[in-house]
């Protein structure tokens, strides 16, 4: 009886530590252009930069709605004010009742321009660059990074008195630290720039997601520099084969990656990928 009670409770131990690891999965998915959604452990959803529409989301083919493959969010995180990247926002804040994370300038004009919830764009999660956020009741810390690139909103009253494009604020990047799952670092749509190696200092990026598409940002050999920089221990690509005059695949960034030694992953759009913990499992 007593082997049977040890062994039982050791039975126990075993299946509840299985049960703790698959409940410490993070979902990632990339809807094509520079949109991702991150589903925590704990079942929060974040979206980022969150343009659905993009020709490249299967989910946004034959007049399909996109939004619909995203009932629940939670947060919704924008790098900069460009429609390719503010996408989506407002529509999906309205059905969601998500938050806005982004820089102030740009939580305002998307509100006063574009019609982003208010009340949605003026809570503790509007920060600057250098700031660090808690959010998702702590699971979540969201770090905004430097960017080089530029920000502005698109005026829908544009005319001869009207400006075409409001302030946006400092375009930025994000760090998302993941508790029980990993740090993941968006780009935005930035330049390369030497800092990033303080970002790699900084925190531990499980998987770097990057702008490799060139022309308005980074061209995929400066951008597997910037994997190598922020000490990536996954590069994956994004920002390109969206539209016309950015790179069309990821043959030249995955060919510098490998001469970097620097692991990559190339998504599909439409595909998620999951972490347990801070690795990334083969689905
Ligand atoms: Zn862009």
């Amino acid at each position: 009886m007593k082997v049977f009670g040890l062994f039982a409770a050791l039975s126990l131990l075993v299946l509840g530590s299985v049960n703790s690891v698959s409940a410490q999965e993070t979902k990632i998915r990339w809807f094509g252009h520079a949109a991702f959604s991150i589903t925590t452990p704990r079942g929060k959803v974040l979206l980022i930069d969150p343009w659905l529409n993009n020709p490249s989301n299967p989910a946004a083919k034959e007049g399909k709605d996109p939004s619909a493959s995203v009932p629940k969010v939670d947060y919704i995180l924008v790098t900069h004010g460009h429609r390719d990247h503010v996408g989506d926002a407002v529509e999906i804040a309205k059905k969601t009742g998500a938050a806005l994370v982004c820089n102030p300038e740009l939580a305002g004009n998307l509100s006063k321009l574009a019609g982003f919830p208010e009340k949605q764009a003026g809570t503790d999660a509007i920060m600057g660059i250098g700031g660090e956020i808690k959010i998702a009741d702590g699971e979540v810390t969201v770090a905004m990074t430097p960017a080089v690139h530029s920000s502005s909103v698109f005026n829908p009253k544009a005319g001869p008195t009207e400006a075409e494009r409001a302030y946006g604020g400092n375009p930025a990047g994000f760090v998302i630290m993941i508790k029980d799952g990993p740090t993941v670092y968006h780009s935005g749509d930035t330049a390369y720039f030497k800092d990033m190696e303080t970002i790699g200092e900084q925190y531990q990026i499980d998987l770097a997601l990057l702008n490799i598409g060139g022309h308005f940002g980074m061209e995929p050999r400066m951008a597997a520099r910037a994997a190598q920089s922020v000490r990536a221990r996954l590069a994956v690509p994004q920002h390109y084969a969206t539209f016309p005059g950015i790179a069309q695949n990821a043959d030249e960034f995955a060919a510098e990656l490998r001469r970097l030694k620097v692991p990559f992953y190339e998504m599909r759009p439409g595909e998620t990928v999951t972490f347990r913990g801070r690795r990334m499992t083969r689905k």
